[in-house]
């Protein structure tokens, strides 16, 4: 069964070894664990709904709790320490467009505000019911996930835009086709929220962004439906699906989606390189992507993300008998680990695969085959599970990115990890902070950063704690040039940052753009612009 507070399927764990623990204590401090309040309780704090009866509407307050938060850090807190609050006055499962269009009737009659809901899995408060006069109905699009077309010979496919990955997925290999979209979020999110929130998934430099993939859709609005046809390509005017990518769920509901598919990779491979130090891996990363070499993904991590993954791999064998490899290559503590994907024909695969190995090689990269690679892909929705065991260790842990050009990335980086480290200097309290490139492009990249702090005794300091971090982050990667999400969205936590990359007029373009489609401000109103 899915957590009801912290992330994923309760039958799955993440243990740490006692190294592990102990590593995270002489980074940070000893972890101080938080008692859960007891669902129980936060249930009973719930207030009355304030929706009129509906068929398609259910007000029970477990239903409303669940769909209550999605898995940003102050959610967590929020369900955690029972500082809820709010919470939708009611929770519909419609199972068509039609029920989808009759639920947008019913609350712009009684005046009700809409949250569309996928798989709840946002990290930026995207679907948290906000404090209002209206009552709030969270539409949870979880019975819109059939695959309702298939077109082989044009390789598309649409689909219930409340269908998950793993249902996707699944649905497609019968027909050995693949969407190849794997955000880490990949079991539980949707089509629909991917679409609304413009992800980006672990293999994107096979498969593309979403906004790459997204070919049509029908979403039902306030003013009707709309619909976007799928073209392979048109010149006629701006194309309208710009608006509904990141659209966040203001203009309408996503209800079906066509998206663009690629027939099943014979093979693929995963691999790591480790490199004498950053800049050789970068050197190596921006040579491979100019020279056009096929991969499915690559990850570079800094040296203290190196170490820091080694040490809670746990399998300390293992990993002692790697470290004395590496050390014997002349690779130190500067050391700093590429993965890359392939995939596709195994002769192409096997190409590819030389030809990136050969430019590594040439930065000093040492290949130490396909074993941790293949463990990487194999746990790769697993890590998020992490989070739960460092939360009851008295840890919490979160993450923040942005993109920019190459030009500006080790600017970009260190300010961003410098603005954590010194954000609860005050305090006296240390952060850990380390960094992955993951989402890399012939022009710039992606800079995906974690940091780790300890819970305070009070939720309320823990949470100032975190407005602290979140918010010299923010600051440094708007000072920097940076966007405010490559790909976690807008949500409530970004949308002060907004104006900063968009400018007035585009802020003001989009407020009108959002406000013809939604005269009334009902579709998940305070997200996305300020
Ligand atoms: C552990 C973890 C790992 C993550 N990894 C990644 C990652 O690798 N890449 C990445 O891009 N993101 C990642 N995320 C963020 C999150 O998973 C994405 O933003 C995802 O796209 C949200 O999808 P969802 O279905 O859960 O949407 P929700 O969280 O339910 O909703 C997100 C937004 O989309 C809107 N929405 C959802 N469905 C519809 C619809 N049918 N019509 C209209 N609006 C809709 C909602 O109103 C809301 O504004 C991660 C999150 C977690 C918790």
């Amino acid at each position: 069964m899915r957590r009801w507070n912290g992330w994923g399927d309760d039958s799955i764990n993440y243990p740490l070894p006692d190294s592990a623990a102990y590593y995270l204590q002489t980074l940070v401090g000893p972890g101080q664990p938080s008692p859960d309040v007891p669902q129980e309780q936060l249930l009973r704090s719930i207030s009355a709904s304030r929706l009129p009866t509906h068929p398609l509407i259910s007000t029970e307050p477990l239903e409303r709790l669940l769909h209550a938060r999605g898995q940003s850090l102050p959610d967590w807190l929020d369900l955690r320490t029972g500082m809820l609050g709010t919470c939708p006055d009611g929770v519909a499962f419609p199972e068509s467009s039609a029920q989808v269009a009759e639920l947008i009737t019913f609350a712009m009659k009684n005046k009700v505000s809409v949250i569309p809901y996928g798989g709840g899995t946002s990290v930026v408060g995207h679907i948290n019911t906000l404090s209002s006069e209206r009552p709030v109905l969270t539409v949870d699009l979880s019975r819109l996930n059939r695959l309702l077309h298939l077109d082989h010979n044009s390789l598309l496919a649409t689909f219930g835009a409340g269908v998950s990955g793993p249902d996707l997925e699944a649905q497609l290999r019968a027909h050995r086709l693949t969407l190849g979209h794997y955000p880490q979020s990949f079991e539980y999110s949707t089509l629909g929220g991917w679409i609304a929130t413009r992800s980006s998934g672990q293999q994107s430099l096979r498969y593309g962004r979403i906004e790459k993939v997204f070919a049509g859709a029908r979403l039902e609005t306030p003013l009707g439906c709309f619909e976007l046809p799928s073209f392979p390509a048109s010149a006629a005017g701006p194309d309208l699906r710009e608006l509904v990518l990141g659209s966040e769920g203001r203009l309408g509901i996503i209800t079906e989606a066509t998206i663009r598919l690629t027939p099943l990779p014979d093979t693929e491979d995963f691999h790591a390189v480790f490199f004498p130090d950053f800049e050789n891996g970068i050197a190596a990363a921006r040579q491979i992507l100019a020279t056009g070499i096929s991969l499915c993904m690559l990850r570079l991590s800094t040296p203290t993300e190196t170490r820091t993954t080694l040490t809670l791999a746990g399998h300390e064998t293992l990993i002692g008998t790697l470290e004395r490899l590496l050390s014997l290559r002349g690779l130190g503590d500067k050391k700093c680990m590429l993965l890359m994907g392939f995939s596709g024909k195994a002769a192409l695969v096997q190409a590819n695969r030389h030809a990136a190995l050969e430019i590594t090689g040439k930065h000093g990269g040492v290949h130490i085959g396909k074993t941790f690679g293949s463990q990487w892909h194999k746990n790769r929705f697993r890590t998020p599970y992490l989070r739960n065991t460092l939360w009851e260790l008295g840890y919490a842990i979160d993450t923040l990115e942005t993109a920019v050009d190459w030009s500006k990335v080790p600017q970009m980086l260190d300010s961003m990890e410098a603005a954590l480290h010194n954000a609860l200097k005050s305090a006296s309290e240390r952060v850990h902070v380390f960094t992955h490139l993951s989402h890399l492009y012939p022009y710039g990249s992606s800079i995906y950063t974690t940091y780790l702090f300890r819970l305070a005794g009070e939720s309320t300091e823990t949470l100032h704690r975190w407005q602290a971090l979140k918010s010299a982050a923010s600051q440094a990667i708007i000072a920097g040039g940076g966007t405010i999400s490559h790909q976690h969205g807008v949500g409530m936590d970004h949308r002060e940052y907004l104006p900063a990359e968009k400018g007035p007029l585009g802020i003001s373009a989009l407020g009108a753009m959002l406000h013809h489609f939604d005269p009334g401000g009902m579709m998940n109103p305070g997200k996305l612009l300020p």
